[in-house]
């Protein structure tokens, strides 16, 4: 059945996206009772359930498991009549309300409401290695795993604040810490520049870029491989964990020209809340929080 086949359905209030934000909205909103329906969209339970252990969420003391975590907020909504359906927004129109949602599934959603907590993704440095190793020795998140390397030697690839916060954070677990960019300046703020060069664990690895990560997933990784960005020479550089930190983007491609984004493509919220430009549609989470 086509999108355009399909009767629509109508909600008071439709939440795209399955992660913290989605379902705390969810929670809340099924506690409203505004009966909910929560789309998962194409991850759902969001970066969470891309992470292993999650140590540093309050109210679990001896740590969770970030797919375990997601579940308990799943059930925790659905408790007070929250839906959620594994089904991904691809068209909205947010011309007049309710407003108009369509999914990869068909179906065909009129909403009072719309709250996007659509989240970001990592960007990614495209490496099938990196992929078959992620959690398991490479890591988009020196907070959530930077702990799991104490006492080891890690990377971190980028040249950004990101980068350089997550190696000035890291060096209170590993020993040493290379920052791997593929220039020979560093793009992050100047005080963050000062910080990272100062700390005498942070090394650095000029013009190079990570050509792929050596390990499996039984024993880790043990190394990287580099390209030299002016003089193309192969080489490898030991390490024993990976932090990719080259950015994020932010998952709004269904709003472009239909609410305001910020010039990096988050979700602009009007004033210190959760409002959007348009009346009625709200956004929470990562999708508004760069
Ligand atoms: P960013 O500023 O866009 O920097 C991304 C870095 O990754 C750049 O150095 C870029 O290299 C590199 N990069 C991008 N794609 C790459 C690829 N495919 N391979 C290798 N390297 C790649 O992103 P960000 O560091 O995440 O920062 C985003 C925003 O958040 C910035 O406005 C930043 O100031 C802010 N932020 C602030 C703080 C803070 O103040 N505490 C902390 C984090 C982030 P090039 O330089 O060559 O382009």
């Amino acid at each position: 059945m086509s999108a355009t086949d399909a009767a629509p359905e109508h909600r008071k209030v439709l939440i795209l996206g399955s992660g913290p934000a989605g379902l705390t909205a969810a929670l809340y909103g099924a506690r409203a009772n505004l009966e909910p329906l929560v789309l998962d969209g194409n991850q759902p339970g969001g970066q969470l359930t891309i992470t292993t252990d999650v140590e540093n969420y309050p109210g679990f003391p001896d740590g969770i498991l970030g797919p375990e975590l997601m579940e308990h907020m799943r059930n925790q909504a659905k408790r007070f009549g929250a839906e959620v359906r594994f089904e991904q927004a691809t068209q909205v129109d947010l011309s007049e309300r309710p407003f108009r949602v369509e999914t990869d599934d068909g179906s065909v959603f009129l909403a009072e409401a719309l709250i996007i907590a659509s989240g970001a993704a990592a960007r990614l440095l495209g490496l099938e290695s990196e992929g078959r190793l992620m959690g398991y020795g490479v890591s988009t998140c020196a907070t959530c795993d930077g702990f799991f390397f104490r006492g080891k030697e890690v990377v971190v690839v980028g040249g950004g604040d990101s980068a350089l916060e997550e190696a000035t954070y890291l060096t209170k677990h590993a020993t040493k810490v290379t920052v791997i960019h593929r220039r020979d300046e560093l793009r992050g703020s100047k005080i963050m520049q000062e910080r990272a060069m100062a700390n005498d664990k942070i090394e650095w690895l000029w013009d190079s870029v990570v050509t792929e990560v050596l390990g499996t997933r039984e024993d880790g990784v043990h190394g990287v491989g580099i390209r030299n960005t002016r003089t193309d020479a192969l080489s490898e550089y030991a390490t024993q964990g990976v932090f990719v930190a080259i950015g994020h983007i932010p998952n709004t491609s269904l709003f472009v020209d239909k609410i305001a984004l910020d010039a990096k493509g988050y979700v602009d919220l009007e004033g210190p809340g959760t409002a959007t430009n348009v009346a009625g549609v709200f956004a929470a989470g990562d999708v508004a929080d760069v």
